[in-house]
């Protein structure tokens, strides 16, 4: 296990944990959100954002204060905890975005590694290669390389109790990705951004997102603390929490602020275009959309990124308390409705589920099936899966309806979609307690004659027979020809 971090609840892939910072004596509750602080611009002070907001740790930019004389001066005198006036623990980035933009910087990464132990960071970040999406293969693996290389010479930097963040690229290709994951976790640094993902949120490409964060997950291993770099819209928190995601960092309340825009769980709005303000924080109970409009600039520009951050911090509570209720996926389907992009991503989050399934809990409260997604959810794959280790007599009787009377077969299962079939005595055992709509979707019928399939075809010496209500033509194809049809609605004309 990693020392600095803890799980303490699962619920699909997203996890509760607790992130060590030993530099800083605090311990960081994940998911988490780390305001971007400006340490030129002043949008909401630091301390305001641990008192008000409760934020437990902010991310600022090293290479900045490197770059700016009298603050560089003031940093080194008195500390980066001085400076800034925060009591929580402060992770300082690189300069990689810099480099990015502008394609270069003029400090190496041991350099602005020793400059960040030197300024009192409590998380410091190496001078890794941004790759970014749709880069070719070869420019990936090449900067790939590069940054591996920077990862292993931080290793050698010393930086006392500062944890050392060791990023992890590879573009859009997962491989790579899971590759560079693999490497990032078999160093001795501690914390794993999956980098150079701003550009697919910007165009909205969540299901690459999902994917390139699935890749690194795969190299990383459960015990890794991993922070989606750059990822601050609480719209995709969810989704990405899911895939198991544990921190963020947002640099949008303050950015949007500055254009008028207004963040909500469903998307981006622009002040001019709201009549009602659909929140209930002190910056949106105390005023109208027209109230705020006719602010002067800078005071309308701190009075919506208060509502930002608002906004954002509830919604990493409202995940919290979904993970330790067990019903983060319900909420992810909810998310997913925002922008058709976003179920694109969902749908990629569920061509992950048996990754996923590795750290869903077996038992939790109760499963809602919502939309035609959920029959793709890692509990369904895993009742699916466990239809192949039951025993099954040499006759049996598959129905959605009663169990049957006389001795015509051995034994009757209960048939119920999304699963599929089961023995009555694990009717009352999560997730077959499932709340599903009266007005049963084709998906879940499809899903649990894919379940009758899997246990046919297991069993190939039982003979079974399906009881289905009126199940339609296309589905019942997916049942195994051995398999004798009895459509119960017919038989009860
Ligand atoms: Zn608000």
């Amino acid at each position: 296990m990693r020392e600095c971090f803890e799980l303490r609840d699962t619920d699909a892939g997203g996890r509760i944990g607790e992130l060590t910072v030993p530099r800083a004596d605090v311990t960081v509750e994940t998911p988490a959100l780390l305001p971007v602080i400006n340490p030129n611009l002043d949008t909401i002070s630091p301390r305001r954002l641990a008192e008000e907001f409760g934020a437990e740790i902010l991310i600022t930019n090293s290479y900045i204060i490197y770059g700016t004389e009298d603050v560089r001066e003031a940093a080194l005198e008195d500390g980066l905890h001085e400076l800034l006036d925060f009591p929580g623990a402060i992770m300082t980035d690189s300069g990689s975005f810099q480099l990015a933009e502008y394609g270069e910087i003029d400090v190496t990464s041991e350099e602005i590694l020793e400059f960040q132990h030197a300024i009192g960071s409590d998380i410091g970040t190496p001078v890794d290669i941004p790759t970014p999406p749709d880069a070719s293969r070869e420019q990936a693996e090449r900067e790939l390389e590069t940054t591996q290389e920077r990862l292993e010479a931080a290793e050698t930097v010393d930086t006392g109790e500062m944890l050392v963040n060791a990023p992890v690229q590879g573009s859009i290709y997962p491989d790579l990705r899971e590759e560079a994951g693999r490497h990032a976790q078999g160093t001795d640094l501690d914390v794993f951004p999956v980098g150079a993902v701003v550009p697919l949120m910007n165009d909205y490409r969540y299901a690459d997102m999902i994917d390139a964060v699935a890749g690194a997950k795969r190299g990383l291993g459960a015990d890794a603390p991993v922070h989606l770099f750059g990822a601050g819209h609480p719209m995709m928190f969810a989704l990405a929490v899911a895939m198991g995601c544990d921190l963020f960092d947002s640099a949008a309340y303050a950015l949007y602020a500055r254009d008028d825009r207004y963040l909500t769980v469903r998307g981006t709005r622009h002040l001019d275009d709201l009549d009602y303000l659909p929140c209930s924080c002190p910056v949106c109970a105390a005023h109208s959309p027209a109230e705020l409009r006719e602010l002067p600039d800078k005071q309308r520009e701190k009075e919506l990124a208060a509502h930002n951050l608002h906004v954002t911090f509830e919604e990493i509570r409202r995940i919290k308390q979904a993970i330790r209720a067990g019903n983060l996926l319900e909420l992810v389907e909810q998310r997913a409705r925002a922008h058709p992009t976003m179920l694109d991503g969902y749908r990629t989050l569920l061509d992950h589920a048996d990754q996923l399934e590795r750290s869903d809990p077996v038992s939790k409260g109760a499963f809602f099936y919502t939309s035609s997604e959920s029959a793709r959810r890692p509990e369904v794959l895993r009742h699916h899966r466990r239809l192949e280790r039951l025993d099954v007599p040499d006759s049996l009787f598959l129905t959605e309806g009663s169990p049957g009377s006389g001795d015509e077969y051995d034994d009757s299962w209960r048939v119920e979609p999304p699963f599929g079939p089961f023995p009555r005595a694990l009717s009352k055992s999560y997730p077959l307690t499932a709340e599903v709509p009266a007005r049963t979707h084709r998906a879940a019928l499809e899903a649990a004659a894919d379940g009758v399939a899997r246990l046919v075809e297991t069993n190939p010496d039982t003979e079974f027979a399906l009881g289905h209500r009126g199940w339609p033509t296309e589905v019942v194809a997916r049942v195994p020809e051995t398999v004798e049809l009895i459509d119960l609605t017919e038989s009860y004309d």
